[in-house]
């Protein structure tokens, strides 16, 4: 574990953005060439773009961003996305308390959507 705690606190200093699968040993960040996602090995630190058939290691990202390079391109984090949908939830339900029922309803329903879906993929 020591070893991806460094890279990922690399990838916060460097503020790329990246999911981290410990289950799977692979960290998705986005290919600096075309900035489709990417998995790299937490082990080997490998990594090889389907898209544009870029590839690398860790050492490869560090002189590119020592370049002056910078990788802006967000992954896309479904876990970071559903706080995002609950919290706009949550907000609606306050500024809307007619509407309270209605939305704690859908609310509940997209919750139940994605649990069935995460069950799914795990
Ligand atoms: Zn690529």
């Amino acid at each position: 574990m020591g070893k991806e705690n460094a890279i990922l606190s690399f990838f916060k200093e460097q503020k790329v953005d990246y999911i981290y699968s410990s289950k799977e040993q692979v960290i998705i960040i986005p290919c600096f060439e075309c900035l489709n996602e990417v998995k790299m090995c937490s082990n080997t630190t490998n990594w090889k773009c389907s898209h544009c058939n870029n590839n690398g290691n860790l050492l490869s990202l560090i002189r590119f961003l020592s370049n002056g390079h910078i990788l802006k391109a967000k992954v896309y984090n479904p876990k970071r996305e559903k706080k995002k949908i609950n919290n706009m939830m949550q907000n609606l339900i306050k500024q809307s308390p007619e509407m309270t029922d209605r939305l704690s309803n859908i609310e509940c329903k997209i919750n139940e959507l994605l649990q069935y879906y995460e069950k799914k993929t795990s």
